[in-house]
């Protein structure tokens, strides 16, 4: 079997055009634009080419986005103090703080610190403890957007098996809730999980969330099945390029690690994978696109119900 490529590129622009839209209807009906500030602390390079999306995709759909960029050795209290400005501000309704963050900052107290209703990158507890109730409001942006994948491309969830591989908080268990909320039997693995083959392979959908490149194999895929690859890896071997990759594919990625020193590979054997799976996403272009797509989703949802009162009675 060769599997259909899910590719996240259409759907992410479907989703980023639908919150234009709405985005608009905002501003002509009640003279608003939605307000984002994305806070990054230091100089780590992947976080700055993050950061640089999210606040260019969001210009783009038409969010007023604003970017704080504090020096790496900033003081726990002064960007608690900026988060709370942040939280203080009406025309601000969403804030992210780009993770990881470094040692001498307290992620935890920083994540809880957001006013949840600003909380568009939905870890603070408060949204995870709606999301684990069932209350689907401000969620992750990387699992909301495998449920965007699967649903817009017409893969029914509910009644089926779905198994996902890795239980953090930001991918694994959030993951976990969304697909029960839309009706799928959930099974979550991890590194202690005995014979994961013999759990992966009931999956009619699979996640892999593992941070690994290429583990997921042939082997721990059921015939026809549905293969989502969160994973995003560097690759700089040519020879594990080689075994990752398939024929159609390896040229590319080659000439990618003999230009910049490395590719990008999910967690599972591409080369495998679409010779076993029903479906699959590809890295790059699959989930990844989806995730800054869903960023703008959740400022535009964040806007809707922090101001619904004075949208309701129009005073905005
Ligand atoms: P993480 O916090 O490191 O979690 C990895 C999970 O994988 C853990 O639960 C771990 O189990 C499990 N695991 C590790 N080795 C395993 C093994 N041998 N067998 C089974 N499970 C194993 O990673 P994360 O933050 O969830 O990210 C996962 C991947 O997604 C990474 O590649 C990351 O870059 C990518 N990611 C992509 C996006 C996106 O926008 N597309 C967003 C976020 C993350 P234990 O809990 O037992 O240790």
């Amino acid at each position: 079997m060769k599997a259909k490529i899910l590719g996240g590129k259409d759907i992410a622009e479907d989703i980023k055009s639908e919150v234009s839209a709405e985005i608009g209807r905002l501003k002509d009906k009640f003279g608003f634009s939605p307000g984002l500030a994305v806070v990054r602390v230091g100089d780590d390079p992947a976080s700055a080419v993050y950061v640089g999306n999210k606040v260019r995709s969001s210009q783009a759909v038409g969010i007023i986005s604003e970017q704080y960029h504090l020096p790496g050795n900033v003081s726990h209290a002064e960007l608690l103090e900026l988060v709370k400005k942040l939280n203080s501000r009406d025309d601000i309704d969403g804030i992210l703080v780009q993770l990881p963050l470094p040692d001498q900052i307290d992620d935890r107290e920083i994540l809880e610190a957001i006013d949840p209703e600003k909380d568009v990158d939905g870890f603070h507890p408060i949204n995870v403890g709606r999301l684990s109730r069932g209350e689907r409001v401000l969620v992750p942006c990387t699992p909301a957007g495998v449920i965007e994948i699967l649903k817009r491309s017409g893969i029914e969830i509910a009644g089926k098996d779905a198994v996902i591989v890795g239980r953090s908080n930001i991918v694994g268990k959030p993951m976990a809730m969304l697909l029960l909320q839309e009706n799928a039997t959930v099974t979550i693995c991890h590194s202690r999980t005995r014979n994961l083959p013999d759990v992966t392979t009931r999956a009619d959908i699979l996640v892999a969330a593992i941070g690994r490149a290429g583990f997921i194999r042939g082997e721990h895929i059921r015939e026809g099945a549905t293969v989502i690859d969160v994973g995003i890896n560097n690759v700089s071997d040519a020879g594990v390029a080689r075994e990752l990759f398939s024929d159609d594919e390896i040229d590319k990625r080659l000439s990618a690690i003999e230009k910049r020193g490395f590719t990008l590979a999910g967690d599972v054997n591409q080369r495998e994978a679409i010779e076993k799976a029903g479906n699959f996403t590809p890295v790059p272009g699959g989930v990844g696109l989806l995730t800054v797509a869903m960023l703008m989703k959740n400022t535009v949802e964040a806007a809707k119900m922090r101001r619904r009162v004075a949208l309701e009675h129009k005073t905005y």
